[in-house]
């Protein structure tokens, strides 16, 4: 991990699996939700579509803020993907 590089501006100062949240407000005492990607597996169901969620990751680096997201278990949103009923 400590030998990446920002692939913007060659910083090796890259945080890697950052929470990437939403809601959060200190203010109103809201805890933040992690953003996550979610594949239904039969999204036309009315209740039971089957919905695999997974927490979305970031990088950034902190010199220049570029920042890329990712999947943190994608095995499992694959798995549905590919198990999706087509309509
Ligand atoms: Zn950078």
């Amino acid at each position: 991990m400590s030998t990446m590089k920002c692939n913007r501006c060659g910083s090796e100062k890259v945080m890697t699996n950052l929470r990437v949240q939403v809601g959060h407000n200190p203010a109103i005492g809201a805890r933040g939700q992690d953003l996550e990607v979610e594949v239904q597996r039969n999204p036309d169901a009315l209740i039971f579509k089957q919905t695999q969620k997974e927490a979305l990751r970031a990088t950034v680096c902190g010199e220049c803020g570029n920042a890329s997201l990712s999947v943190e278990n994608p095995q499992a949103l694959w798995r549905v993907y590919t198990e999706r009923k087509d309509s």
